[in-house]
């Protein structure tokens, strides 16, 4: 006959880690309820991965957007989770005017690459803003993000390729890797009718969109 003590488990001398509880505290992981009601909703400028059912997903809000996608398949076994929907909202839709004046600047100087964004402030109102540009040719653009004011946060990043097809390049998508924002690339800036590819960057996901054919009327 064994004493209680005997049969307890042994007493771990494992902590946490300030540097995880921090960590986690910035991108948290919650699991899905399986019979509960729904967890809170996620507001401001935060992601969150999600344990479902059926594997890992990924939330993020933004004042413009709320986006639920999954990240990573289960191959095997059985999480303690419900399961949950995939969801693209943009709250916030940006004008399409400032994208018509994005492809106009970039079809004006078709002989070199170009580069601009479109903000948004804590107001709502969103602005084109120039990139500051250090060097550029027709294959390549080195510049800077300007200057923006408290709370001016970049919405989409739009780059042309002068005369080569809108595509977005190895280096695009290293660039674009930790980003949440659209992209936005122009090619064949030299022809009457540019090619031009929208996608959505989350944090490593990029999900291809098509821009609305009444932007460019
Ligand atoms: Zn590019």
């Amino acid at each position: 006959m064994h004493s209680s003590n005997e049969n307890s488990p042994p007493k771990s001398a494992w902590t946490a880690d300030r540097r995880d509880i921090l960590l986690q505290s910035v991108t948290p992981v919650e699991i899905v309820p399986h019979f509960g009601q729904a967890l809170p909703a996620l507001t401001g400028s935060r992601h969150r991965y999600l344990v479902a059912a059926d594997g890992i997903w990924l939330e993020v809000a933004r004042p413009w957007l709320h986006l639920v996608t999954k990240v990573g398949t289960l191959d095997s076994g059985s999480l303690p989770a419900g399961r949950i929907a995939a969801a693209l909202d943009v709250t916030n839709p940006v004008p399409a005017k400032l994208f018509r004046e994005f492809v106009r600047h970039a079809t004006a100087n078709a002989e070199k690459e170009v580069a601009a964004f479109i903000t948004m402030d804590t107001s709502g109102n969103f602005r084109l803003r120039h990139a500051i540009v250090k060097d550029s040719s027709a294959a390549h653009i080195n510049y800077q993000v300007p200057a923006l004011e408290p709370g001016e946060d970049i919405v989409v990043d739009m780059h042309s390729h002068a005369a080569f097809p809108a595509s977005f390049s190895s280096t695009d998508n290293a660039d674009d890797h930790q980003m949440v924002k659209f992209a936005l690339v122009v090619g064949n800036c030299d022809c009457p009718t540019p090619t031009v590819e929208l996608r959505l960057c989350a944090l490593g996901k990029f999900i291809n969109l098509q821009l609305p054919s009444e932007t460019f009327q």
